[in-house]
């Protein structure tokens, strides 16, 4: 039994121990600079490149919130997890090929990276048969460049254009727009890109009032996201360590 998940070696708890608390008391600190009440800020681990019994180390430190981007690894992943009898929020927030949809609604709470109305279709009708609603973000590419992903403001296109996908979510039965996701653009100034992404939410709560969620903000620039109105950050390296690649 000495590979059992559930028994993570002493000083890998005490890593994630200590990752844990710096990255907490940086969410603590930029609520409190910005005023806003610590409770609305949940963080999700992104814990890609990392084993299952980091995820399971986590939620016994109290992470109640989990991301992954490739369904490749998520897959299994999520089901050594829940075969330990360990059951956090599982978030999808990397590209979703169509044809990874139905195993990522084996395990997935909250997919964020919906960035298309062809996708938002094939989501509703996989999602057809769940007890519960699909949560749903849909990914703005806040520099309008669509090839990191995401979905165009202000763009005529009528399967990428960022109304038209939170309009596709919205009217799916199956699927519940929860609000938007957003990587902030290399090159760009971590507080103007937050600042545009705020106002670009602001514009789709207005149409879409149940839209509250802001997932924004990763290890390098969680501080800035928090302070345009983040709702969840999602943080991978500062908790977990420095991954192998870059992926
Ligand atoms: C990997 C990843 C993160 C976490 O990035 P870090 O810089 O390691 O905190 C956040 N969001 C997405 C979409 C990711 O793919």
């Amino acid at each position: 039994m000495t590979d059992s998940p559930a028994l993570v070696r002493p000083d890998r708890r005490a890593e994630l121990a200590a990752g844990l608390a710096r990255v907490r008391a940086r969410i603590a600190d930029a609520c409190a600079a910005t005023g806003r009440d610590r409770a609305e800020v949940t963080m999700i681990a992104v814990t890609k490149t990392y084993p299952a019994a980091d995820v399971i180390a986590l939620a016994g430190l109290g992470v109640t919130d989990v991301g992954e981007n490739r369904d490749q690894e998520a897959a299994p992943k999520a089901a050594e997890v829940a075969a330990a009898g360990v059951a956090p929020r599982w978030h999808f927030v990397g590209r979703l090929q169509r044809n990874k949809v139905k195993s990522v609604l084996r395990y997935a709470d909250t997919v964020q990276s919906v960035d298309s109305v062809r996708l938002a279709s094939t989501l509703a009708a996989a999602a057809g048969g769940r007890d519960r609603p699909l949560e749903v973000l849909v990914q703005v590419s806040i520099d309008g460049d669509p090839s990191r992903g995401g979905a165009v403001p202000s763009s005529a296109d009528p399967d990428v254009g960022l109304g038209p996908v939170t309009g596709a979510v919205a009217a799916a039965e199956g699927l519940r727009l929860a609000g938007l996701m957003a990587v902030a653009p290399l090159g760009w100034e971590p507080e103007r890109a937050f600042a545009r992404l705020a106002t670009l939410a602001a514009a789709v709560r207005a149409e879409h009032p149940g839209a509250t969620v802001l997932s924004a903000g990763m290890s390098g620039d969680l501080e800035a996201a928090i302070g345009h109105g983040a709702t969840h950050v999602r943080v991978g390296s500062a908790l977990l360590g420095m991954r192998p690649t870059l992926r």
